[in-house]
């Protein structure tokens, strides 16, 4: 478990499942409120992690089976309302509570969390932002972006990433849905030397900035 501290927001990664996917739990640091974003599997481990806290939100990045199978066993334990952007919402198989829409805001505690719609992984991929701190679902990772299954997905996550994350400083922690976290300053210049560069339209799948 890796854990990072800033405004108020204790930001914890848990790998959890087959495919080692992170759930993370984010927690304001004065009330001990906390959002569990992708409850991904191992349910029972997620719920030891936040004994003692009260769970405010169950939010999911984007509804692929790996980021969801913890998903009942948590919001029936804790109760708490669980969201998902409207154009990911008919791939979730269960119910959920709230429509997680661009620009919306989740407070818990001190901390207000705003939400990005960031197309491309999927439809209804979102982000997280507070201050510094970014949850980036499968949309971004050191050395390029989240899997897209068709060019017009692979366009679609670039221009997410173009104009949603890019503009944010370069402090800004990236929190990816799998794997360690990086920086928007250390990715920023391999994106936009890949920005730069005369593409084949028929790119997609898993991409790196420096072989594209
Ligand atoms: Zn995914
Ligand atoms: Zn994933």
């Amino acid at each position: 478990m890796g854990s990072g501290a800033g405004d108020g927001l204790r930001v914890e990664r848990l790998e959890l499942g087959q495919w080692g996917t992170n759930c993370y739990l984010l927690t304001c640091a004065e009330t001990n409120e906390c959002v569990v974003v992708d409850p991904a599997a191992e349910p029972e481990r997620i719920l030891a992690a936040i004994a003692g806290r009260k769970v405010r939100y169950i939010v999911l990045t984007h509804t692929h089976l790996d980021h969801i199978q913890g998903y009942t066993g948590v919001r029936e334990a804790t109760g708490a309302a669980a969201g998902v952007h409207p154009l990911d919402a008919p791939e979730l198989p269960y119910e959920h509570d709230f429509a997680l829409v661009d620009g919306a805001k989740l407070t818990f505690g001190r901390v207000e969390l705003e939400i990005l719609h960031v197309p491309g992984h999927t439809p209804g991929s979102v982000c997280l932002l507070h201050g510094q701190t970014l949850i980036a679902g499968d949309t971004l990772f050191p050395g390029g972006p989240g899997k897209t299954s068709d060019p017009e997905s692979f366009l679609q996550i670039v221009q997410s990433i173009r104009e949603r994350l890019l503009p944010l400083p370069d402090e800004t922690v990236v929190y990816p849905g799998h794997g360690v976290s990086t920086t928007i300053g250390a990715e920023r210049p391999q994106i936009n030397a890949f920005l730069t560069r005369v593409r084949e339209k028929t790119l997609c799948g898993d991409v790196l900035w420096a072989e594209g």
